[in-house]
């Protein structure tokens, strides 16, 4: 693998220019070393410090030059793959200028995605993760890795293995690249923690905090962690608000429950003709 920095010049968007490293390095495996791509892109250093600061970092001057990425020791290694991809987005994308000498990204940063993000801050911060999440999960690649297709939980949790990265990000890139219209929901404890759909699926009428909805499979699962549910239709009123309901034909869901209380459900619409 051989790449020059200079070989991304002109190319602006976050989906872009990760498709344009994968252009100039059409080998790259599905695991690639993260790393050694970024040595090729001038940044010189990746170092683990102990800090509950920030999730990740990145120091570079004005001129991107070059740069160091600093990671929270803490943090598992499929997550510091993504930091890594996400900081060498604030390095590479040249709307992202440093400010004070560079950018210092939370735990929140790395999960901000574009249809939630409010202000300028969370903007960038989604830029840079979807920098990442194309980088290390090419929509080309998931799609042509797939075994069935029918949307599944398990080929989540698999592809996440193969691409070596955390499920979670593995599925937010793979309701993005999947042909079906899909969604998902995060619970923790039996309550909405978090949500994530593509443009095309319908408004998700839920509040983050509240209970899961009653008629949902994902309440009382009696689920051990790792264990998937069957792919099940539900009543799409149990997910979705009056308005959206009616663009909906069937609504199934398919939960995956996660240690520590996590769980994670993934929706399928069928949208009506
Ligand atoms: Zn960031």
């Amino acid at each position: 693998m051989t790449l020059d920095r200079i070989e991304l010049d002109g190319v602006g968007s976050p989906a872009r220019l990760a498709d344009r490293i994968h252009e100039l390095a059409p080998d790259l495996p599905l695991k690639f070393d993260i790393k050694a791509l970024c040595h090729q892109l001038d940044i010189h250093e990746i170092r683990e410090i102990d800090t509950s600061a920030y999730e990740a970092a990145i120091i570079m001057d004005e001129y991107k030059a070059d740069g160091s990425i600093l990671l929270a020791r803490s943090s598992g290694a499929k997550r510091k793959r993504f930091s890594i991809g996400h900081e060498l987005g604030h390095f590479v994308l040249p709307t992202h200028l440093p400010k004070s000498g560079g950018f210092s990204c939370s735990h929140s940063d790395l999960k901000s995605d574009s249809a939630a993000a409010k202000n300028r801050h969370a903007r960038t911060e989604a830029e840079a993760n979807r920098f990442a999440a194309h980088l290390l999960m090419p929509p080309r690649k998931i799609r042509a890795n797939l075994t069935t297709p029918q949307p599944d939980l398990s080929e989540i949790v698999r592809l996440a293995d193969e691409f070596f990265v955390s499920k979670e990000a593995m599925a937010r890139s793979y309701v993005d690249a999947h042909r079906e219209t899909l969604a998902l929901v995060f619970l923790h404890r039996g309550k909405i923690a978090r949500f994530y759909k593509p443009d095309d699926f319908p408004f998700i009428d839920v509040t983050i905090g509240a209970e899961v909805p009653e008629d949902s499979v994902a309440t009382d699962h009696g689920l051990a962690p790792a264990q998937i549910s069957e792919m099940e239709e539900c009543d799409p009123s149990t997910w979705l608000g009056e308005w959206s309901q009616r663009k909906v034909g069937m609504l199934s869901e398919q939960v995956l429950a996660q240690r520590d209380g996590h769980a994670m459900v993934l929706l399928h619409a069928e949208l009506a003709e």
